[in-house]
């Protein structure tokens, strides 16, 4: 059997975890397994090195910063391939570049283009470990980074180009829970979630899995397990196809996200081609835009609202100039929270959207936008009510049971 395993930042964190983490692989290759590991940097080291480099220059450059960040999951595994070494077992770490990785030359967010597995697949063969720094490649002969969270990608591209069996992504809670289980305490752990309910969550804000490796496990068919690596016994939530899962349940969980700025463009001049215009310039400089509400015009002019993540702000400010002659004032709240609901039984059951709105009205939290998809409810809210909305949505569903 061949198995990619990710380990991120907690697991990798301090000489002790990286002790166990070869321990977990070890244990697979006495069972005759082969294993592909993906690592993140030690934990909290990628924040460390955005902070300092922050200190030296407001607006640092990104192809500096991807050198910068890169080495931080280089570090983690040469550190990995040096225990194992030690404990008896062939090891090597290797590079994005060197694990045959190329992607666009998006700085900060590159997508991944092609993996030339030739180097790892020979590791393989030779009876090698290898230990591939998540979250990078290259292009243009430079090292590139994939967006935060992005050592879930690499492993996802990874298993999906060795057609590895599984691909285990290991990390400080036993699974896929309810809701984010250090916000909701009665959260409770799922045994299976469908790729587009995880999707959903992900994007909407739990950071359990990268949203990009769950879109990608799903174009590729990779089967995606997360489980923990301080629990290595736990079964953890398999991330399969929706017909695959047994018994849907009409809610599967509640996603919070507090990192999202809602930007008011208002008294916005009522003309064809004027929210084409924004959203276009918005999307060319890559921003992620999400909950857009036009409100009906008057007086010929209109006000428009939406969402961006927070690390956007600026980025989106500057694309903003452009249309600050034509409304009378753009405002950015970051005093916000996007709440949302995910479930594929939405798809067939009624009532859903009312039951949310109720439970928050009943803990007088106030709705300012409303979103809805197939499978998903998502509402902006005040940030300070964030906590106790997640715990009523998940409450009045009785997603502990
Ligand atoms: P890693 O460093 O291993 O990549 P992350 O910090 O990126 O780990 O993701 C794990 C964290 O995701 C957990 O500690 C948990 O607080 C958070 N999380 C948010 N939503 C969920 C959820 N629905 N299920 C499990 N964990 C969640
Ligand atoms: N170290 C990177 C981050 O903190 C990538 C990862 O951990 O997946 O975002
Ligand atoms: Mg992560």
């Amino acid at each position: 059997m061949t198995r990619v395993l990710k380990f991120g930042g907690t697991s990798m964190g301090g000489a002790d975890n990286i002790k166990n983490v070869a321990n977990i692989i070890k244990n697979y290759k006495q069972n005759g397994d082969n294993v592909v590991a993906v690592v993140s940097a030690m934990g909290g080291e990628t924040n460390k090195l955005i902070s300092l480099a922050n200190s030296i220059s407001k607006d640092p450059i990104a192809l500096e910063m991807d050198t910068l960040l890169s080495s931080g999951e280089r570090v983690s595994s040469s550190l990995l391939s040096i225990c194992l070494n030690d404990m008896g077992i062939k090891a090597i770490s290797l590079s994005g570049r060197q694990a045959g990785i190329t992607t666009d030359d998006n700085h900060n967010k590159a997508k991944i283009d092609k993996i030339n597995s030739s180097n790892l697949q020979q590791y393989i063969k030779d009876g090698y470990t290898a230990i591939v720094a998540g979250f990078q490649g290259f292009a243009n002969n430079r090292v590139t980074t994939l967006g935060r969270g992005g050592s879930d990608l690499t492993a996802v591209a990874i298993a999906g180009s060795i057609q590895a069996d599984v691909c285990e992504i290991y990390t400080d809670v036993q699974g896929i829970y309810t809701a984010d289980p250090r916000v909701v305490p009665n959260a409770k752990k799922l045994e299976q979630i469908s790729y587009d309910e995880m999707l959903e969550l992900s994007s909407l804000g739990a950071k359990v899995l990268q949203s990009r490796s769950v879109e990608l496990a799903k174009k590729l068919d990779v089967k995606l397990i997360s489980r923990s690596s301080f629990e290595p016994n736990t079964t953890g939530t398999t991330i399969t196809k929706e017909e695959n899962i047994v018994e849907q349940p009409i809610v599967s969980g509640i996603a919070t996200d507090d990192d999202q700025v809602r930007v008011g463009i208002y008294k916005v001049i009522d003309r064809p081609g004027i929210a084409g215009q924004i959203f276009s310039k918005l999307a060319f400089a890559g921003i992620n835009v999400d909950m857009i509400v036009q409100t009906v015009g008057t007086d010929g002019t209109t006000d428009l609202d939406f969402t961006v993540p927070t690390v956007s702000i600026n980025e989106t400010k500057k694309c903003m100039k452009k249309f600050e002659h034509e409304c009378k004032y753009i405002d950015y709240n970051e005093k916000i929270s996007k709440v949302s609901v995910v479930g594929l039984g939405m798809k067939s059951h009624t009532g859903v959207a009312a039951d949310a709105f109720m439970a928050l009205a009943n803990n007088n939290i106030n709705i300012r936008i409303i979103s809805t998809s197939e499978i998903k409810i998502s509402m902006i809210i005040d940030k300070d009510k964030s906590k106790r909305a997640v715990q009523a949505l998940h409450d009045i569903y009785k997603l502990d049971q």
